[in-house]
């Protein structure tokens, strides 16, 4: 690997293991960023598509636990949808230092809320300044709160020697603001990124992951406390929670977020000062178990069935379903989930089933499971796959668990 991608992988390792920051449920963000090298930011600075762009003779000089402060700060405009809720709020060119100070302060309070104020270093500092003399950006607002202040209070800063890394322009991109800076990539480069959709199944899982490791329930107030309940507590139809379980299963396990510099990028020669890795984006592998069992309803499946369907479809998937009951009947490699020859009848076992999807060849990155959960389950997902269950219920009806591996999609018939 080379000495800075070397660099930038040992702080994001820095970040989440046990012996250092122990901020496991930032993994999946981390590994989605792109990294970009680039002279013409100071340090670090993300655009909104997850680029993370790292000057290399910076990267070269810090230690990783300065690179990972850095790489989080960025991480947190990303996650905290920063660049969209400055365009909400109106920021322009004239009124950006002070969104800049306003979502630096609601990051301060959130690494603080989420136990890793040891990523505070030099923030910190920045932000006793800020709130010196200034009540009304006491800790516990959001973002929107403290720019309302600052927009009238905080002087913009001194027009600054762009040669000097106190040059605004070079210090933040459009992750915080969402204003596009003269150094970033078009969206559409072919380094990668996130799209908006992939952005927001990220923010999700994080989210997730945190409550899932601190058992919180983002009662605290403040910028972190309300992300943390937008994220966790959505309020949408099962048709798009499946879609996008499926979308985020394909997604963690395609390679979409892995950035490899094996091979030279062509479009590198075009753009100097700036190296790209090579993007590699192997066509995902998808199974589909059905559980045919007479419980299951219909009309439900074969609604359920359409909406993975489409997602699959999107993108590009190859599929392999597997109809089940008590055994496995049939095994056919189809284009579209609601092709297969649905048999059987009776009782459910899809453990029998999930063997299956285990010796399939290639291996599915990725298994969704279609039943009522009147099933008995293994106690390990088939190796290398996600597992989605969409679990289809009549309205309220209980069910047996699902165990803690699978995401749990419960799909539930409209009275
Ligand atoms: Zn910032």
């Amino acid at each position: 690997m080379p000495p800075v991608a070397d660099r930038v992988a040992a702080a994001k390792l820095w970040l989440i293991s046990e012996q250092t920051a122990q901020l496991p449920y930032l993994a999946q963000a981390l590994y989605a960023l792109v990294t970009v090298e680039s002279d013409a930011v100071a340090r670090v600075a993300a655009d909104r598509w997850w680029r993370l762009y790292v000057n290399p003779a910076w990267v070269m000089a810090v230690d990783a636990a300065s690179l990972a402060r850095a790489i989080t700060h960025q991480l947190w405009h990303l996650l905290l949808e920063h660049a969209d809720r400055a365009a909400r709020a109106g920021v322009d060119a004239a009124s950006r230092h002070a969104w800049h100070a306003a979502a630096d302060l609601a990051i301060a309070d959130t690494l603080a809320s989420s136990g890793a104020s040891v990523l505070s270093g030099e923030l910190a500092e920045r932000v006793a300044a800020l709130r010196a003399g200034r009540p009304q950006l006491d800790p516990g607002k959001s973002a929107e709160e403290y720019w309302l202040v600052l927009r009238k209070t905080l002087p913009p800063p001194e027009t600054s020697d762009p040669r000097e890394d106190g040059g605004e322009e070079r210090q933040e991109g459009s992750a915080a603001d969402g204003q596009e800076r003269g150094w970033e990539l078009p969206e559409a480069a072919d380094v990668g990124g996130l799209t908006d959709f992939e952005a927001g199944a990220v923010r999700q899982r994080v989210a997730i992951d945190y409550r899932a490791l601190r058992g919180e329930h983002g009662d605290q107030p403040g910028e972190f406390g309300r992300w943390l309940r937008r994220m966790t507590e959505p309020s949408l139809p099962w048709p798009t929670l499946l879609a996008q379980a499926v979308r985020r299963g394909v997604g963690w396990t395609s390679g979409r977020t892995h950035t490899t510099y094996t091979r030279p990028n062509r479009r590198a020669a075009s753009t100097p000062g700036v190296v790209m890795p090579g993007w590699r984006r192997p066509q995902p592998q998808v199974a589909c178990v059905v559980d045919t069992s007479g419980s299951v309803d219909d009309v439900l499946l074969a609604r359920a069935m359409s909406e993975v369907d489409g997602a699959l479809r999107q993108l590009g998937a190859a599929v392999d379903v597997l109809a089940c009951d008590a055994a496995v009947h049939a095994v056919r490699r189809v284009r579209k989930a609601s092709e297969a020859t649905l048999v059987g009848g009776g009782g459910t076992d899809l453990r029998v089933a999930l063997a299956a999807v285990e010796r399939l060849r290639p291996r599915p990155t990725l298994t969704v499971v279609f039943t009522d959960g009147w099933t008995p389950w293994p106690e390990t997902p088939p190796a290398g796959s996600a597992v989605v269950v969409a679990l289809l219920l009549r309205r309220d009806e209980v069910t047996l668990e699902v165990p803690s591996w699978a995401t749990v999609v419960r799909c539930e018939l409209d009275a």
